[in-house]
């Protein structure tokens, strides 16, 4: 691998740590964590209750500065840039797709598609709209509004709000969580799609390894570190490395010291 440019790489983090707290109370939640995603890749980032998933999420999208280490997205180093500009970098060339669908319940499909757009000050592009818009299969929707539609098509309305500003790459946080397993599964096919057909680059974090199977690959977290990562991915490949990595335990896992306790791990 080497020390290659940011030029094929969608993200990259490195040597990133992130503390929370300070002294003894101090917890490492990502404790040096290097890592790049390539142009058109799919990764799921999985890891037990606890491993760093949601503080990774949030320093790889600029929603949170790392304590250390540097994180690059699209060949941008964060650091490098003022509040105001990490705002105008997150609204034109990060898309984000949440558990809960965020849509505005006054507007249409069609605006609250176009809203991030307008949020960064640029024209909506009726051809990328309609495009964006029969992607994810609402065509016949774009005038409704969100409580006409199921939460498959919701979902569906924010992948298409994320797609439309064309990110450089598109965070997804648990993004079916709130599906029933039918409708999550045309979520993922969705997704899935945007990455092979339109080259799409995906980071998706979640728990579920039937989720993950859809991804290129998926990388594991563990006590704030990658705890290894597989290519191609199978649901039984995914459910067994989690399982290793006491993800299935009831009892969550803490971050750095004061894990001894929690015990009944293996
Ligand atoms: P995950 O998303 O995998 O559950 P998190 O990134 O939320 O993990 O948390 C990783 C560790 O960092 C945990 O030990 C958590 O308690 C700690 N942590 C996360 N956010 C904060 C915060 N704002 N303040 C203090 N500790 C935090």
């Amino acid at each position: 691998m080497g020390s290659v440019g940011s030029g094929g790489q969608a993200v990259r983090l490195d040597a990133v740590r992130k503390v929370y707290g300070k002294g003894s109370a101090a917890v490492a939640a990502l404790d040096g964590v290097s890592i790049a995603f390539g142009h058109g890749s799919f990764t799921a980032v999985m890891g037990p209750s606890g491993s760093g998933k949601s503080t990774f999420l949030h320093c790889a999208a600029g929603l949170d500065r790392p304590t250390s280490g540097s994180v690059t997205v699209a060949g941008q180093d964060l650091a490098e840039l003022s509040e105001n500009a990490l705002t105008k970098l997150r609204r034109e060339r990060i898309g984000f797709v949440f558990q809960a669908f965020n849509l505005l319940p006054t507007l249409t499909v069609r605006q609250n598609i176009t809203l991030p757009l307008r949020f960064a000050g640029k024209r909506a592009d009726r051809l990328r709209i309609a495009e964006v818009i029969a992607r994810v299969g609402l065509t016949e929707r774009a005038g409704h509004r969100p409580h006409q539609l199921s939460g498959g098509q919701q979902q569906r309305v924010a992948i298409a709000r994320a797609l439309a500003i064309r990110p450089a790459v598109l965070f997804a946080d648990e993004p079916t969580g709130a599906l029933d397993t039918r409708t999550a599964a045309d979520v993922l096919g969705l997704l899935r799609e945007s990455v092979t057909a339109d080259g799409q680059t995906i980071v998706m974090v979640t728990h579920d390894p039937v989720a993950a199977s859809y991804a290129d690959r998926v990388v594991f977290l563990a006590d704030g570190r990658i705890a290894g990562e597989l290519m191609a991915p199978t649901v039984d490949a995914i459910a067994e490395r989690m399982t290793h990595l006491g993800a299935f335990d009831d009892a969550p896992r803490r971050g750095l010291g004061g894990s001894a306790s929690t015990g009944g791990v293996r």
